[in-house]
C-alpha cells in the first residue's frame, strides 16, 4: 500500500528487504536522510538491507532511481499485485550432427571441442602450463561462436566469474592445472554449497608448490577428498585418451547440470598435450535454462543463490541434503573400464596415462603366462567399487600404478574399507612422481616380482 509524503502528494517508497543488497546507493541519493544504512543481516539472504525512516521525506524518488535492484526499492503500485512469474525448466536440445571422419586432436583441444559441443559459450580462466592449449582454443573459437572469454586476473576471480555464470543457469568451464586448482578451490566449495553447476579440466602437474610442469597425478587427493571447505564432493572424471577428454568434457556439462554441481575433470599433462585420433560424438547440445537460475528475467527474478545459511538448524539440513545428493551421484556415476580382468589373478589398478602403459604391460604379461587384467577407474571419485567388487574373487594380487605418492592407491584402500571386501588380497604400488611416468617395462618388472615373491612365500 502506498503512503504518501506529508511534505507533498508524491508516494513516498518502500523496501522489499529480501532483495536489497545493502549497496547503500540509496542512502547516498537521499539529501534528506531517510535512509540509513543496514544494522541486521537479513537471514533469507545473508544481506544487510538499508532501513528506511521516511518522516522528512518527499517522495522524489531518487532513492528509486539510485536503487540497481528492481524489486529492491520502488515506490508502491496502487493497481494490485500482478502474480510472480514461475520459472520452468527449458530443457537442453540433442542437436545431430552429421557422420564425421575422424579428427587428430591434442587432449586439451579435444576437452576444449567436447565443451563446445554440450552448448559451453562461456569460458573464465588464468593461463597455466600445461593446460594453457585448451583455453587458447576456446580463445579462438569462442567468438566466433556468440561466445564470451575471459581472461581473469587470477584463478580466483576465474571461479567466482564461473560461480556468477552457473548461477545464471548457463554452462561454464575453465582449463587449470595443480597450483591454480589449489588457488580455485575457495570458489568450488562456494559453489558446491550454492549448487552451481560448472566444469573444470585440471591437466595435472608435478607438485608440490609450482612443482614442475611435467604430468603427475599429484591432485586426485584434492579432488575426491579436498574441494574447498566444508563438507564438499565433486564427480571427478578421469580420461585416459583424447577421445575420452572430449567424450567426458561434454559428459561433464550434463552431470553438473543434473546434480547442479561442479565436475571435476582430472587428466594429466602428457594427457593434455598427446595426440590421438577423435571421433565427435553423434550429437551438439543446446543448452536449456534450469527453472532455479538467477537468470534477470522477470520469471526468474525470485530465485535466489546462496552458500551461506546463518541458522544452525538451516545449514545442518542444506548439508544433509548435500549428502543425499552425493549418495546419489555414488550409486549411479561409477564408471570404469575393464581390460582382461574376467580371470586375472594379478590386476593392475591405473588411471590417466599410466594406465595406456599399464594395458601394455598387461598384453606383454599374457604373453608370458601371467593372468594380469587392467582395472582403469573413470571416475576417481565416486570410485567404481561396484565393477571392481566381483572381480576380487579371482583377484590375489593388485598392483596400483600410478605418477603419484600413492594418492590413487588410498582411493582404492577407502572404496575397499568402506565395501568391506578386499581382505586376503595383497597390495602393492609402483610409484613414479615429479612427471615421470610409470614405463611399461617398470610395470612388468613389478608385477613380475610381485608374483614371484608371492609363489615363494
Ligand atoms: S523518495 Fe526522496 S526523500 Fe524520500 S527517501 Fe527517497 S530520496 Fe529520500
Ligand atoms: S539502492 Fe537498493 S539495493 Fe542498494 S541498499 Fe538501497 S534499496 Fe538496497
Amino acid at each position: 500500500m502506498a503512503t504518501v509524503s506529508k511534505v507533498s502528494k508524491r508516494p513516498q517508497p518502500g523496501l522489499e528487504p529480501e532483495y536489497c543488497k545493502g549497496c547503500n546507493r540509496c542512502v547516498e541519493a537521499c539529501v534528506h536522510g531517510c535512509i540509513a544504512p543496514g544494522q541486521e543481516i537479513n537471514p533469507l539472504t545473508g544481506l544487510m538491507p538499508v532501513a528506511l525512516h521516511l518522516d522528512e521525506c518527499n517522495g522524489c524518488g531518487l532513492c528509486v532511481d539510485a536503487c540497481p535492484e528492481p524489486w529492491g526499492l520502488r515506490v508502491p503500485d496502487p493497481t494490485p499485485p500482478r502474480p510472480r512469474a514461475v520459472p520452468a525448466d527449458l530443457a537442453p536440445e540433442r542437436q545431430p550432427l552429421g557422420e564425421g571422419k575422424p579428427l587428430i586432436l591434442k587432449g586439451a583441444h579435444a576437452s576444449a571441442i567436447g565443451a563446445l559441443l554440450a552448448g559451453c559459450r562461456h569460458f573464465f580462466g588464468y593461463p597455466i602450463t600445461p593446460s594453457t592449449e585448451g583455453a587458447e582454443l576456446m580463445a579462438r573459437l569462442l567468438p566466433q561462436l556468440d561466445g564470451h572469454f575471459v581472461q581473469a586476473v587470477s584463478e580466483v576471480a576465474a571461479v567466482n566469474m564461473m560461480y556468477g555464470c552457473g548461477g545464471a543457469g548457463l554452462p561454464s568451464m575453465t582449463f587449470t592445472s595443480s597450483p591454480g586448482l589449489s588457488l580455485m578451490l575457495e570458489g568450488v566449495s562456494y559453489m558446491i554449497g550454492a549448487e552451481v553447476p560448472g566444469v573444470i579440466v585440471d591437466v595435472m602437474r608435478g607438485g608440490p608448490g609450482l612443482g614442475g610442469i611435467g604430468p603427475e597425478q599429484s591432485d586426485i587427493k584434492l579432488l575426491c577428498r579436498g574441494l574447498g571447505h566444508g563438507g564438499t564432493h565433486a564427480i571427478v572424471l578421469a580420461p585416459a585418451t583424447p577421445q575420452e577428454m572430449l567424450d567426458f568434457t561434454q559428459l561433464a556439462f550434463a552431470l553438473a547440470f543434473e546434480y547442479r554441481n561442479p565436475v571435476m575433470i582430472a587428466a594429466d599433462g602428457y594427457l593434455g598435450q598427446m595426440t590421438g585420433k577423435v571421433l565427435l560424438p553423434p550429437a551438439a547440445v543446446k543448452p536449456g535454462l534450469p527453472a532455479w537460475s538467477v537468470h534477470g528475467d522477470a520469471a526468474h527474478r525470485g530465485n535466489l543463490i546462496n552458500s551461506f545459511h546463518l541458522a544452525e538448524a538451516d545449514l545442518e539440513a542444506h548439508n544433509r541434503h548435500l549428502q543425499a545428493k552425493y549418495l546419489m551421484m555414488i550409486k549411479a556415476e561409477q564408471r570404469a573400464d575393464l581390460y582382461r580382468c574376467q580371470d586375472a589373478d594379478v590386476l593392475l589398478v591405473a588411471c590417466n596415462t599410466p594406465a595406456r602403459m599399464a594395458k601394455g604391460a598387461v598384453r606383454a604379461l599374457r604373453d608370458e603366462g601371467i593372468a594380469a587384467g587392467l582395472f582403469r577407474p573413470q571416475t576417481l571419485w565416486p570410485f567404481p567399487i561396484k565393477a571392481l567388487k566381483p572381480l576380487l574373487r579371482e583377484v590375489r594380487q593388485i598392483v596400483v600404478v600410478e605418477a603419484s605418492d600413492g594418492q590413487l592407491e588410498d582411493e582404492l584402500r577407502l572404496a575397499l574399507s568402506h565395501a568391506g571386501v578386499g581382505e586376503g588380497i595383497e597390495l602393492r604400488h609402483l610409484r613414479r612422481m615429479g612427471g615421470v611416468l610409470p614405463s611399461q617395462r617398470e610395470i612388468v618388472d613389478a608385477v613380475r616380482a610381485a608374483v614371484k615373491r608371492r609363489a615363494l612365500a
